[in-house]
């Protein structure tokens, strides 16, 4: 994995944009926040995170939390990581709420039940289809 060459990817950045209270304005440069890398995890848990976003966003709103700020989003050790500052009890409870659903979401397809498992020492949240795809392909 080239890390240093990553790009926000479209979708991404779609969902970025659309919740500025969440992730603040682009541009999101590499010197000054994480949120450069943009959502880094499967595509699958996409939806979950767009969710997560509304959510955060209403509460940020109701509960007047200016200063919240998502710094970095990512799959780490085959688990969905929200990492935030500037919160409160329910911001922190609605992103708990989303990484334990992403526990159980394939992080490729998003459509199937899944759960961790290890591909060659690479730790992910897959269902068994994508986990022979990707193994097929490592291969
Ligand atoms: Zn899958």
């Amino acid at each position: 994995m080239q890390d240093q060459e990553r790009r926000i990817d479209d979708e991404a950045r779609r969902i970025m944009v659309a919740f500025p209270e969440v992730f603040g304005k682009p541009p999101w440069r590499i010197e000054e926040t994480n949120l450069a890398w943009g959502l880094s995890c499967g595509k699958g848990w996409y939806p979950l995170i767009e969710s997560l976003s509304a959510d955060l966003t209403t509460i940020v709103q109701q509960d007047d939390l200016s200063r919240f700020q998502a710094r970095q989003v990512k799959q780490k050790l085959g688990k969905l990581r929200f990492y935030s500052k500037g919160g409160n009890d329910r911001t922190a409870d609605r992103i708990l709420q989303a990484e334990f659903e992403a526990a159980s979401k394939c992080e490729h397809c998003g459509m199937h039940t899944a759960e961790l498992k290890s591909l060659g020492g690479w730790l992910t949240t897959t269902c068994d289809d994508c986990a022979a795809i990707l193994l097929k392909s490592r291969s």
